[in-house]
């Protein structure tokens, strides 16, 4: 099956009735991007850029920065690159970025949070972005956004640093990984280019369990109907002001969760590099009315269990 898989790494992400799905990588680091292209990526929806700054003693500079992105983008081939500003905070702690203990650290300083408080932090990363843009299909993404505000600040300093340097903003997008960027997700839409959801983040948020706690993280499902009803709402928020939603989550490379974010509305997945070719030819044997009767389904269940029973016997029966 992985050779199949394989054999069509070369064709378009799309449903069998035409309908266009971008598949897509989430990128850690420069040596990621070519075995994820071998794999059939259409482009990167997630670089996390923390891995410049995690495990060292000084922050990258604007031109080590600017430099890594560069190469990431030409390590794409021209496939479009979505760097998501610095992710980092109590959680992932980096030693010249002190920030006090936090008794909450996932509901403290994280994300963009970060770059508001830490503004030559932001402004540097987004110089150093801007820069690698020139000629280049990137765009910029920010983490763990709840409110407008924060997007609204974030796209003022942007906005500065683009006239500045004279380059021209690439698109911004908010990754929706609070419940409150979900419900909200129609007034972000208005205001930004595109949503990605994190189901990370935002399956934590939502059932309150910390994915970092051995406790409680077993029992983490993104297949919760909670989180899907999330789902379904910023797919609406989206489709409302005409912008793309995608998930860039660890949902993106669960093939029972597939059909479900597709008939939800889901246009864009981000996933693990190792997983974009099986993801793709899946795209490829579903039917997007099918994947909508099933994404309505699933709606109306009552648990992540079921969800699970009626997506493996949705994917069971087009087999
Ligand atoms: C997510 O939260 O789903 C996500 C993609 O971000 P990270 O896993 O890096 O927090
Ligand atoms: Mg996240």
């Amino acid at each position: 099956r992985r050779a199949a898989a394989l054999a069509m790494a070369g064709e378009e992400g799309r449903t069998s009735d035409g309908t266009r799905i971008e598949v897509f990588a989430n990128l850690g680091k420069l040596g990621d991007a070519a075995p994820a292209v071998a794999n059939g990526a259409e482009g990167c929806g997630l670089l996390r850029t923390e891995f410049l700054f995690l495990d060292r003693q000084s922050a990258p500079d604007e031109d080590e920065q600017a430099a890594q992105y560069g190469a990431i983008a030409d390590a794409l081939e021209g496939r479009p690159l979505i760097i998501r500003l610095l992710d980092i905070g109590g959680d992932k702690p980096a030693p010249y970025l002190p920030i006090a203990p936090e008794e909450n650290p996932a509901m403290g300083l994280r994300g963009l949070r970060v770059g508001l408080a830490r503004p030559d932090v932001l402004s540097t990363q987004l110089r150093a972005i801007l820069r690698a843009s020139v000629g280049r299909k990137v765009k910029i993404m920010a983490p763990m956004v709840a409110r407008v505000e924060e997007l609204r600040a974030l796209q003022a300093v942007a906005q500065a640093e683009a006239e500045a340097l004279g380059v021209a903003l690439p698109d911004l997008g908010v990754m929706v990984e609070t419940p409150a960027a979900a419900v909200m997700a129609d007034a972000l839409a208005a205001e930004c280019a595109f949503l990605s959801i994190g189901t990370n983040d935002l399956t934590q948020y939502t059932l309150a369990m910390d994915r970092g706690n051995p406790a409680v993280a077993a029992g983490l499902d993104g297949l919760d109907p909670a989180v899907l009803r999330l789902i379904a709402q910023t797919c609406r928020g989206g489709a409302a002001q005409g912008k793309w939603v995608g998930v860039c989550g660890g949902l993106a490379s669960d093939p029972l969760a597939v059909p479900i974010l597709i008939g939800l509305g889901v246009r864009e997945l981000s996933a693990a590099p190792a997983m974009v070719a099986e993801i793709k030819a899946l795209v490829r044997s579903l039917n997007l009315a099918d994947c909508e009767a099933l994404g309505a389904q699933v709606l109306q269940a009552a648990s992540a269990g079921d969800v699970r029973r009626l997506a493996a016997a949705f994917i069971g029966g087009q087999a």
